[in-house]
């Protein structure tokens, strides 16, 4: 059966981007007949706040989408809050930890982005490439019983090309070491990073299909590493064009005058949104007023 996934990160209030995107999300799994599953990713301790988490909640049933799983309705898999899942994310550390995938390492983000630029400098969300001459042998991981007080690092395949076929953004590939490096797996404040936990949790709740925008392509290739070094079944995908305001610039979260709730509260009706998101390949730039307030 179908199971998709709404998984917002509650670290400020959803704008129009993510409403398209999770209304897709949403939509893909009703026209498949199949279940979708509302996972809150309040991993960040310090950039997570439950009001955000409860005000995503909100914004979505305003715009009329429902799920079968979640914080708030319960289901198989529960927890659907990831800073209640730490169990699983620990043990997954451990497997990649025996396995010889991961090793500790020293640098800080400040680090590398002093010694590098990123391999696709002109495109915002590329990061730099963690340089291959700071390595840590991966054996070094066997010495330590936990991951705490220091970064993680999954150290890529040299060279090796992931392709997979999109459902939206068609055929990918992209090629370790020259599109992205070893990536993080475990933060030393003890949080585990986006990629493993992502992992984690699309194969412990039998996600299916993961629906989400395409900012998070070159996330792909780093999960599907994730994937087959943690022998699990990797999920199709189908990533979104990002909505732009009318400067061409990506929404953000601080920017209040795109937040759903800010429509909500203009009796903007959730139905004329939902017209414009039927065609996705439509002009993907919204014209708003994008003052900050
Ligand atoms: N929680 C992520 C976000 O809000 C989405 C992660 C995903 O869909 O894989 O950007």
């Amino acid at each position: 059966m179908y199971r998709g996934r709404i998984a917002p990160t509650p670290t400020g209030l959803l704008h129009l981007g993510h409403g398209r995107t999770f209304y897709h999300a949403w939509l893909r799994a009703r026209n498949a007949g199949g279940a979708i599953i509302y996972r809150n990713e309040d991993l960040d301790p310090q950039r997570c706040k439950p009001e955000f988490a409860h005000a995503a909640m909100e914004d979505l049933r305003w715009l009329g989408l429902d799920w079968d799983e979640g914080p708030d309705v319960g289901g198989d898999f529960e927890p659907y809050d990831q800073s209640a899942r730490g169990d699983h994310y620990l043990a997954a550390w451990r497997n990649l930890r025996d396995g010889g995938w991961i090793y500790p390492c020293q640098r800080s983000r400040k680090d590398i982005a002093r010694a590098t630029v990123a391999p696709h400098a002109e495109d915002e969300l590329s990061e730099p490439l963690f340089p291959v001459d700071w390595r840590n042998p991966v054996k070094d991981a066997l010495d330590y019983g936990t991951p705490d007080g220091i970064n993680w690092r999954f150290r890529v395949p040299d060279g090796i090309t992931l392709r997979f076929s999109d459902a939206f953004a068609g055929e990918q590939s992209f090629t370790a070491l020259l599109d992205f490096g070893d990536f993080l797996v475990w933060r030393r404040d003890n949080v585990p990073a986006y990629e493993l936990a992502v992992v984690v949790d699309d194969a412990a709740m039998a996600i299916t299909e993961v629906v989400r925008g395409e900012d998070l392509l070159l996330s792909t290739a780093r999960q599907l590493l994730l994937y087959a070094a943690l022998r699990l079944p990797a999920p199709s995908f189908c990533h979104l064009p990002l909505l732009c305001d009318e400067n061409g610039r990506r929404l953000a979260k601080r920017n209040h005058a795109t937040a759903l709730k800010t429509l909500r509260e203009q009796s903007i009706q959730p139905a004329e949104l939902a017209i414009h998101w039927q065609s996705l390949k439509q002009a993907c730039r919204i014209h708003l007023k994008s003052t900050n307030n």
